[in-house]
């Protein structure tokens, strides 16, 4: 069996930047609030339609880590730290 030839192979990476822990923000039932859902710096909704986030979460590419709370500077926090010192 032939393996298809690959005219240009991925990009090496370094060993750090293997994963990705992406935060996305949630409204309270779940359903996702996207970056364009604008709010106040104090939280609240400016885009109509959205109840405004209850919470954010990161989950890992690893498979392995994921972190849920309702400061979004707590999960950019954690998953930084869980990229800078697992894997
Ligand atoms: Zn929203
Ligand atoms: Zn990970």
């Amino acid at each position: 069996m032939t393996v298809p030839f690959r005219a240009r192979p991925p990009k090496e990476t370094t060993p750090v930047g293997r994963f990705r822990a992406p935060r996305t923000d949630h409204h309270a039932d779940d359903t996702a609030c996207p970056p364009e859902h604008r709010h106040t710096t104090s939280g609240k909704p400016l885009t109509p339609g959205c109840p405004g986030r209850a919470y954010s979460k990161a989950e890992c590419s690893c498979g392995e880590w994921s972190v849920k709370h309702a400061a979004k500077g707590y999960v950019d926090d954690a998953r930084r730290q869980h990229l800078s010192t697992a894997h």
